[in-house]
């Protein structure tokens, strides 16, 4: 039986562009094509496609059909609302050698990229005693969505990464999470700043769930510590490496994949 083909992605046009922080681009998009989005995306992620530097709205359509592929990148959905049919992505702004950011850098009203998805929401239930959150740059949105999301007597620690002090962002938490932002400069240096901060911190008990995501190194170092020093079952945890130092999107997938396949 032959596979049926995936619908084609949606072409979303920018709103607003603007930079959230230092190193944090928000692009606000508009429009009729996000009528059938779900309500309650916050969080989940999405699959976009990067125009080429210059390339008009026809010639990238045009990609989909004839070719070649457009260049694919995963991103989360930061907010969506239905009413106003706006849905933000917070963009890593790092430099011209990835095409996402390359393109995010450049956005402007008017922009436009390919989109497909969402997925689901990455936390689809909070039962836990406490909540452990720990993001990069990369994973400030689904970090920043599932603050927002968890009940407001949530407890527990947050743990961002950033790569200046202005980077921090003012985020919805409740009122029992207590927050803490760790600066690195230069996020292509390998970090243990993440793993040595819930080493050192006091580990309360109860059934704990986490939401933990960013740079591939230091998300295996994590996951080794959950997995075999605390022993957390693997329902309560949400951990995933969310890019790799040296490496474009399509390589450390391919790596993530080989890594799954080994288990
Ligand atoms: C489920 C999921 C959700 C994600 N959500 C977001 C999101 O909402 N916002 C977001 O900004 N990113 C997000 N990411 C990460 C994003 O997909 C990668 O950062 C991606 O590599 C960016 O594509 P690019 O074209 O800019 O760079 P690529 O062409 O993939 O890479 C070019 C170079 O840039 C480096 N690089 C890639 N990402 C970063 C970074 N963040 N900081 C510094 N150097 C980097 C690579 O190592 C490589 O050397 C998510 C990833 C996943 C798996």
């Amino acid at each position: 039986m032959t596979k049926p083909k995936k619908p084609a992605p949606r072409i979303l046009t920018v709103k607003d562009a603007f930079y959230l922080t230092p190193h944090m681009i928000r692009v606000v998009f508009q429009g009729p094509e996000l009528a059938s989005v779900y309500a309650g995306c916050a969080g989940a992620n999405c699959k976009i496609f990067v125009p080429e530097i210059g390339q008009t709205r026809a010639d990238f359509e045009a990609c989909f059909v004839d070719g070649p592929a457009p260049v694919k990148r995963t991103y989360t959905v930061r907010s969506f609302d239905p009413d106003t049919l706006e849905m933000v992505i917070d963009f890593v702004a790092h430099g011209d050698e990835g095409p996402a950011s390359a393109w995010a850098m450049r956005a402007e009203t008017g922009s436009f990229l390919g989109f497909a998805g969402p997925s689901e929401v990455k936390i689809k239930e909070f039962y836990a005693d406490w909540y452990l959150v720990a993001a990069d740059m990369s994973a400030l949105p689904v970090a920043g969505a599932a603050l927002e999301a968890m009940p407001r007597d949530a407890k527990g620690v947050a743990i961002f990464e950033v790569q200046s002090a202005e980077d921090a962002q003012d985020l919805d938490v409740p009122a029992g999470i207590d927050v803490h932002w760790l600066v690195q400069a230069n996020p292509h240096k390998p970090s243990t700043a993440q793993e040595e901060f819930m080493r050192n911190m006091v580990w309360p008990e109860g059934v704990v769930q986490t939401c933990v995501a960013g740079e591939s190194g230091v998300i295996k170092a994590i996951r080794g510590y959950f997995t075999k020093e605390r022993e957390l079952p693997r329902d309560d945890v949400y951990i995933s490496g969310y890019w790799k130092i040296g490496l474009i999107e399509d390589e450390h997938q391919l790596v993530k994949r080989q890594e799954a396949a080994a288990v």
